[in-house]
Formats: structure tokens, sequence, C-alpha cells
């Protein structure tokens, strides 16, 4: 068993204070937070949040603990906290202590090098990050054209399986006459994987470069493939850019007329459940937008599961858990494809780079073949594809 140091100074006390703008100190110790962390739906011994709670409060810094690390940020606890704390923040700021001290987990220090020397998190090369794009007739973005700026975000610009939602985008603004650019080998990296990781300093100087090169290109309004950007930039970002997330501007769209499913979708695949992304709906209230698109697909039967909106199960991605090992039998995605399962659905659809990972994972490991997951972004490009066809 590693051994827990605990360490109680002033200045640990005043540093946590500031760093979470004193989010523990209404914390009342009832225990809540840990009764619904969804670490207690996969693990005997679950996270316990209220002691974490309590060591900000005290100024306690507990090196060597790995549970520190657990928290995927996705805010469960903060919807039942019946103190209104902001949790997944003391979290981050625990963190960014350990980081100072230079304990951080071992399997993130290659995160936060990769986005120094890449811009990116995932280890690539600055180079390619427009490499998704090339057949594809995207733009580089230029104020005086476009509408948009289509920031793709890391993840949709390097990992194969996202890039399929970036092109699946292009597609459908290319067919709603919408005119975006992109900012292709010159798009800023969000930082959002590096605040999540709790390095807040490191997150506010990016945070300041990228808005100083979004401002130099004329941007004003931005759609983000990851809710997690679209959190980054609504929530952390001290700047006027209007971001939204690529489900909130697919259903505008909709309301304007630009963009009409016509295709019905096949019955086979006509029931469809929605995983509600953490950052999208608990961290920023969007619910609506989603099930509007999908539901605006002639054919299309939404189904809810048990845990919808602001109760979403968390798929395990977030709060850096993307870079690091989580043990088969403790996967939250596992519970969340059996949760679909249950419904009926043979398509359980999403709107983020993480989740469809965690879940497309789950699925594999689980050997199930009746369920696809695909993101609604996927689900809109093939109708409008299927729709043309039939218009031939
Ligand atoms: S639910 Fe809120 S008040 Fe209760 S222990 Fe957790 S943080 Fe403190
Ligand atoms: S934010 Fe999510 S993972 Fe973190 S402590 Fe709260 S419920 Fe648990």
């Amino acid at each position: 068993m590693p051994q827990t140091q605990i360490i109680l100074d002033d200045t640990t006390w005043e540093e946590l204070l500031e760093l979470t703008h004193g989010a523990a100190a209404v914390c009342f110790q009832c225990g809540v937070c840990t009764a619904t962390c969804p670490w207690g739906l996969v693990r005997e011994e679950t996270l316990s949040v209220r002691s974490y709670m309590r060591a900000a409060q005290l100024g306690l810094h507990k090196n060597g603990n790995e549970d520190l690390w657990l928290c995927t940020t996705c805010a469960q606890c903060e919807a039942y906290c019946p103190r209104g704390v902001e949790i997944a923040d003391v979290f981050r700021g625990l963190r960014y202590l350990a980081w100072k001290r230079n304990q951080p987990h071992h399997g993130l220090s290659t995160l936060l090098w990769s986005v120094y020397w890449n811009n990116n998190p995932w280890e690539q090369p600055p180079s390619q990050r427009a490499n998704w794009a090339k057949d594809l007739a995207a733009p580089q973005f230029d104020p005086e054209k476009h509408e948009i700026l289509y920031y793709v975000g890391c993840t949709a610009s390097y990992d194969s399986r996202a890039q399929k939602v970036a092109r699946a985008l292009v597609k459908i603004f290319q067919a709603a006459g919408v005119s975006f650019g992109i900012l292709g080998e010159d798009e800023p990296c969000c930082g959002e994987e590096v605040l999540s990781v709790g390095h807040k300093l490191y997150f506010r100087e990016m945070a300041e470069k990228a808005t100083k090169t979004l401002r130099e290109r004329g941007v004003t309004q931005l759609v983000t493939t990851d809710p997690h950007s679209y959190d980054a930039f609504k929530n952390h970002y001290n700047d006027a850019i209007q971001p939204l997330h690529y489900t909130q501007y697919l259903a505008h769209l909709i309301d304007q007329g630009r963009l009409t499913p016509r295709s019905p979708i096949p019955n086979s695949q006509s029931l469809i459940t929605f995983h509600d992304p953490c950052y999208l709906s608990r961290h920023n209230a969007e619910i609506e937008a989603p099930r509007k698109v999908l539901s605006a697909i002639p054919g299309v039967e939404l189904v809810e599961m048990p845990n919808i909106a602001d109760d979403t199960l968390c798929c395990g991605g977030g709060g850096g858990r993307m870079w690091l090992e989580t043990e088969a039998g403790e996967r939250f995605s596992d519970l969340r494809v059996e949760e679909a399962l249950s419904t009926g659905a043979r398509i359980l659809a999403t709107a983020c780079p993480y989740c469809i990972a965690c879940l497309e994972d789950s699925v594999k490991a689980k050997g199930i073949e009746d369920l696809a997951v695909m993101d609604v972004a996927e689900i809109v490009a093939k109708n409008i594809v299927e729709s043309a066809l039939h218009e031939r």
C-alpha cells in the first residue's frame, strides 16, 4: 500500500483558498457527494469525495494519494450537493498543488509535455493537425467571408475515430450552405485537458495565447466539435468570443430551415438513445439541442436511458482519465452501454469524442454486436448523403 503523507501548513491553506475561490468553505460534510459519485457504482471502496472537501477546508495536502486523480470532473456530485460546492474545481485545485510539488500522477506528465511541444495532448506533430481535412473543401478561416470558425479541437484533429465526426460536420456545413473556415495547423489547443488535470496556471497561459490567436484572426463566433472545448471557451476564457457546441449550431440551422434531413431512417435503426455528455448537459445545461437534431430525422424514435440530462452517467473519460488506465470492471461506460441496451435502441448516439471512445471500447469489450455507437453529426451526415442520392 502506498504511504500517504499528510502536510498541513498555512501556505497550503491560503493557496487552496485562492485556487478554488474558497469553494470548499461551505461544505458541511454531509457525504452526499461520496454517495452520488459514480465510482461507488464500480468500486467496493469508492472515492471519498467528502474527505477531499475536508482536506481542502483544512489546507491538507495528501501527497501520494492516487485517488486524487480518479475524479472525472463529471459534476454528478455537484448536482446533489446541498451546499452548492464546486467540487470538481476543488479537485482541480488539489491537483494543482500536486503539480506544484512535482507529484502529479505519473501517467499525466507526458500529456503536459505534449501540449507544450506539440500544441496537442496526443503526442502528434503540429504539422499534421489538418491532415483529416486534406481531401475536403475546408478553407482557411477568413472573417470577411465566413460566418463561423469551425474549431475542430485536438481530439477530432488527430484521433482517427473522432476525425470521422469532424468530416461529418464539414459535410453538414457544406450541405446547409454554411460559410465556414478552419485554422488548420494554426488552430491553438484550447487547454481543456490541462485544466481538467488541474494545471490551472499553465491553462491560464494557454487561454491567453489562444485568445490572442483567435482575436488576431478576427474570430467572433466559433463552433466546436467537443463539449470540453465548448466549456473551456464558454466558462474559463475571459473573452467575448462566442462559442457554440455543434449540436446547438445544427439546431439553429434546423430552426432557420437551412438544414433539413429528408431521408427516412431505416426501420432497423429508428430506435436511438442519446447519451448526454457531462460537459454538455450537466456543466452547460444543454439537453435539448442534440435531441432536437436527432428528432429532425424522419422516422427517428428517441428512447431514453434511466440516467439522462443533468443526471447523466459519466462515460469516465473526463478529468484527464482519457490518459490514464481504468481497470476492467471499473469503467462507467460498461454500465452506460448496459443502460443503452435495456432501451432496445440499436444506436447509442452521443456528441463528444471522449464519450465515443469510452462507449465504443465498452461495446467492443463486451462483444455487443447489435448496438452501434455514433456521433449525432455522423447520423445527420449519413442522412444528408442518403437524401442527396434519393433526390438524384
Ligand atoms: S455534498 Fe457538498 S456539503 Fe456534502 S460533503 Fe459533499 S461537498 Fe460537502
Ligand atoms: S465530479 Fe464526478 S467523479 Fe468527481 S467527485 Fe464528483 S461525482 Fe465523483
